[in-house]
């Protein structure tokens, strides 16, 4: 038997039933929150995300594993909030979410001093709560794996070889990061199955996907909702081809949806959620609603398909 520590403490992984595997319950810069707090409606934000989740039980979702690491606002007692507030699972992880950037406090700290960090927010508690971390986060983009992506990486790596928690990567298949992020973590030790390449479900080209696929790590189709980097239809297209091939055991599908985020003004977010180029029926639920009933009239998801996917492969992943 294997556990997964959530925000309400350890359960059994064989209980998580039906998860999404990459959900943000909020997203906001800390820094930018910690200095004017007075920009942010906590309630507000708290309300969002019960909402949605809500939503998702509706669908039958028992677990939302929430990556939300530092530098997107990481905080486990607003998880465990929205948690309690409607008895669902949430799986919070450790990590730092960086395209480059490092605080000169990690700047000059190394990799195993980094991964200290991490270890201790698996093994002894987050944010000075006694709540376990499960997984460990971090993020390569646009400027690829630079010299602080990569130190990141290792850390997550070793981190994950101390500990036996999991490792989910950030990618961006534009600039193909993912093969390089796989290679870091494989050096270092890391089994495959504990490694998710998130951000994969971005390409079109499904011959990148299954040369990910052929290193044995999990890949993340997570961001329905999003044709700003790939629409829906295109995203089917490689996920159908990718279960046809076989691949179901290592693909897990989500939608990185942020319940609130502070990225952008309000009004520009209300022009990009009109504008169906950018985002189209981005939620908790799309995937329930039109994808997983588009991938069964295709005939590559079945019951037992989608068990394996929204059940069994968390399970797996996150399990230790
Ligand atoms: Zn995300």
């Amino acid at each position: 038997m294997s556990t997964v520590e959530t925000v309400n403490g350890p359960i059994d992984a064989a209980e998580m039933g039906v998860t999404l595997i990459h959900e943000h319950l909020r997203f906001r810069d800390e820094a930018v929150a910690e200095n004017w707090p007075g920009r942010y409606d906590e309630q507000a934000e708290l309300d969002a995300a019960v909402e949605e989740i809500r939503s998702a039980q509706g669908h039958g979702v028992k677990t939302i594993v929430d990556p939300t690491a530092m530098f997107g606002g990481r905080d486990v007692r607003f998880l465990k909030k929205c948690a309690d507030e409607t008895g669902i699972n949430v799986v919070a992880c450790t990590g730092i979410y960086t395209y480059d950037y490092l605080p000169h406090y990690f700047e000059n700290r190394d990799e195993d001093a980094i991964a200290a960090h991490f270890v201790d927010d698996i093994e002894k508690g987050t944010q000075g709560t006694d709540i376990k971390s499960a997984f460990i986060k971090c993020a390569a983009d646009a400027a690829g794996v630079t010299e602080h992506v990569e130190k990141v990486h290792r850390a997550c790596a070793r981190a994950s070889v101390q500990t036996g928690a999991p490792i989910m990567a950030h990618s961006m298949p534009a600039v193909q990061t993912g093969p390089r992020q796989v290679e870091i973590f494989l050096e270092e030790g890391v089994a495959p199955e504990k490694i998710q390449i998130a951000h994969c479900g971005d390409s079109p080209d499904v011959e990148y996907v299954q040369g990910i696929l052929d290193k044995g790590v999990y890949v993340g189709l997570d961001r329905y909702g999003l044709p700003m980097f790939l629409p829906t239809d295109q995203r089917n297209a490689v996920t159908a081809e990718l279960l046809r091939r076989g691949h179901a055991e290592r693909v897990v599908i989500s939608q990185d949806y942020c319940a609130s985020i502070d990225w952008f003004p309000p009004e520009v977010q209300d022009v990009l959620r009109g504008n169906t180029d950018m985002i189209d029926g981005w939620s908790f639920t799309l995937v329930f609603e039109q994808v997983v009933p588009w991938l069964r009239e295709q005939g590559v998801m079945d019951d037992d398909t989608f068990n394996t996917v929204f059940v069994e492969n968390p399970a797996r992943w996150l399990g230790r």
